[in-house]
């Protein structure tokens, strides 16, 4: 049996409901899948619930950005088995949620100068209910014939490197790890690909860094990372004794890629409870 311990839902930049990602995920024949919205626990209560009924296993995820330390590259930090009550957790939350609230209108301010006529409205009601995030910039663009693609809008508008771009991601790594331990659960890297690290040695550096902070594993699987990626990974994760998990990164209609196409075997999330479960007993310990 697979499982997906990396998507989206309409709390964030994906375009499926919680409760819809359940739907997919058993008409897919998944044993077990994460939510991991961007800097919000919001849908994971109905999520949960959906897949009790659908008899999936459910993880309660969050996707945190991270600062890089450098201009390239991004680092985000996943969280698995978090308590969307932890107090610590929903703090850093908010926080990232105000400095989203404070580059939006950045953003659009740049691209009206640019000549592109789009209010922070739009992207609004784009976004619904849901953490505003550039997806939905980019939504707006393309549905105006700003952009001919979503791939499009980041590379000619609000990419990395790109006119409209405007930096947000300020938290320190271990301010992440932090809160997500607090929360009692296990702070993963996400698609250490999307690190942009010049070199192996490069690579290896940031991640032995994090692990200083408490890192618990990395993501090997990812709908970025090339089979050449995932065993460079793999063989990272083995010898740093990192948990490994994996994922989609489904984001619904936002992204061209399908729910549970990583085909991560379920022993990755068997492996994953355990050490939950270890760090749970082990008072003092990461997690605890
Ligand atoms: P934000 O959290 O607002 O910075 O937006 C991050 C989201 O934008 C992520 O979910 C990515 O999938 C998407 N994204 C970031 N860079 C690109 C890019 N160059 N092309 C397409 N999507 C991107
Ligand atoms: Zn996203
Ligand atoms: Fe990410
Ligand atoms: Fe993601």
């Amino acid at each position: 049996m697979f499982i997906d311990l990396h998507m989206h839902s309409t709390a964030s930049d994906g375009t499926d409901a919680p409760a819809e990602l359940a739907r997919i995920a058993a008409e897919l024949g998944l044993s077990a899948i994460a939510l991991t919205d961007h800097d919000t626990t919001a849908g994971l209560s109905e999520c949960a619930a959906a897949c009790e009924r659908e008899g999936i296993t459910f993880v309660p995820g969050i996707e945190l950005s991270c600062e890089r330390g450098q201009e390239r590259g991004t680092l985000h930090m996943l969280g698995y088995f978090v308590d969307p009550a932890s107090e610590p957790l929903q703090r850093i939350a908010a926080e990232q949620i105000e400095a989203r609230d404070t580059r939006n209108p950045q953003i659009i301010e740049r691209l009206n100068r640019l000549g592109v006529d789009i209010t922070l409205e739009d992207v609004r009601q784009q976004a619904g209910d849901g953490v505003i995030g550039r997806p939905h910039i980019a939504a707006v663009l393309m549905s105006r014939g700003y952009a001919k693609s979503m791939q499009d809008a980041f590379n000619r508008y609000i990419g990395y490197g790109a006119p409209a771009y405007v930096r947000k991601d300020r938290l320190p790594a271990g301010r992440a790890i932090d809160a997500v331990h607090a929360a009692g659960g296990l702070a993963v890297l996400a698609h250490p690909v999307q690190l942009k690290a010049a070199d192996a040695a490069d690579l290896q550096q940031v991640i032995t860094d994090l692990i200083k902070l408490g890192l618990d594993g990395i993501e090997v699987w990812h709908s970025d990372h090339t089979p050449a990626d995932v065993e460079q990974f793999r063989r990272l994760a083995e010898r740093f004794e990192l948990l490994m998990t994996g994922g989609s990164d489904y984001h619904g209609r936002r992204k061209d890629v399908a729910m549970g196409s990583q085909r991560v075997p379920g022993s990755v999330l068997e492996e994953l409870t355990a050490a939950h479960e270890r760090h749970q007993h082990a008072p003092g310990k990461p997690g605890g």
